[in-house]
């Protein structure tokens, strides 16, 4: 699971709960309930057709889709903005 969140977190290593909504929001999902963790199921309503569902953030951003309506939102991309991406050795 870390190395899942890994490239989506911030320099301590963690998604940060702002974070995760903003991630979550990409993915076409409005968060529901505060943040919990990265593989801890989620309530959040699809953006699309406003069905509410408990998912996991991992799975969100690594393909899952609306149980619903089927649709997945933008592609989410790696989070570059953080010294965490930079490589140590070049
Ligand atoms: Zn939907």
């Amino acid at each position: 699971m870390t190395q899942l969140e890994t490239p989506f977190a911030d320099e301590s290593g963690r998604v940060s709960s702002r974070r995760a909504i903003a991630l979550a929001r990409t993915a076409g999902f409005k968060p529901l309930e505060a943040y919990q963790g990265f593989g801890t199921p989620w309530t959040v309503r699809c953006s699309s057709c406003g069905s509410a569902q408990r998912v996991r953030l991992s799975d969100l951003l690594y393909g899952g889709s609306c149980i619903s309506c089927g649709k997945s939102g933008e592609r989410v991309t790696f989070v570059v903005d953080g010294p965490s991406i930079v490589c140590g050795s070049c």
